[in-house]
């Protein structure tokens, strides 16, 4: 076991899943600092794959390659709420697996069954090590974690997300901001449909909407289920 001191004496895991834009990254790192626990983002696990197979020039609906790229390439993710690690192969892509390249390519490669195999393996060892994580991605509740001590399923209205998303680019462009609810529809769409771990809630998380509520408060709701989850006060 490792990873940080639990607060408010809280033991376990609390997946997050959802779709693109809800906010859900922000409000894992800073529930993930409210308990004291770790924190996982599997989505920039399949995003520094991404980077693998295209540093190798496959395409990345080349299921045999890709797997052989994946399977290739050494893979580093921290566990810190507080500091972004990413490396492949010893090299920091950070930065690289937000841009545009990595995001448009990134839903092809996790949906190829080998991929999550040994992506889902290795979430699964990264938690084992952690004695409280908070661990974010599509799968998480379930398939990595089904037996998780809270499971949240994090939803928002489609247009909210979107600009959202533009906010954190910095864009105010109208047409840009279609671009980007456009992105986000097919990325959802693909997510939701692949055949293997799609995009869905668990049968018993507990679906929060973050429409109408700020980050704060999505944060707060979320400390107490996972409090109250544990038999703890928030
Ligand atoms: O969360 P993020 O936008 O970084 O995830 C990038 C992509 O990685 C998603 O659109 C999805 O295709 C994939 N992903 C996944 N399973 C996860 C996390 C992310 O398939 N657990």
């Amino acid at each position: 076991m490792s990873g940080p001191v639990s607060r408010h004496g809280f033991r376990g895991q609390v997946t997050l899943d959802g779709p693109s834009g809800t906010g859900k990254s922000s409000v894992a790192r800073a529930l993930a600092v409210r308990l004291g626990a770790s924190y996982l983002d599997t989505g920039a696990m399949y995003r520094a794959a991404t980077v693998a197979v295209l540093d190798a020039g496959i395409e990345p609906t080349d299921a045999e390659s890709v797997t052989r790229s994946v399977s290739a390439a050494r893979i580093d993710i921290g566990t810190e709420a507080g500091t972004e690690l990413v490396q492949v192969d010893g090299v920091d892509v950070a930065t690289r697996i937000r841009g545009v390249e990595v995001t448009r390519s990134v839903s092809a490669v996790s949906a190829v069954p080998a991929v999550r195999r040994l992506l889902v393996d290795r979430q699964r060892a990264l938690v084992a090590d952690a004695e409280a994580i908070v661990v974010e991605g599509r799968d998480i509740g379930t398939v990595v974690l089904p037996e998780a001590t809270l499971k949240v399923y994090l939803t928002a209205a489609p247009e909210i997300r979107a600009e959202r998303r533009a906010g954190q680019l910095g864009v105010t462009d109208p047409a840009e901001i279609a671009a980007i609810a456009a992105d986000l529809r097919r990325r959802d769409d693909y997510d939701s449909s692949r055949a293997d771990s799609p995009l869905r809630p668990a049968p018993d998380a507990v679906v929060v909407d973050s429409s109408g509520l700020d980050r704060e408060a999505v944060v707060d709701r979320v400390l107490e289920l996972a409090l109250t989850a544990v038999g703890e006060k928030a």
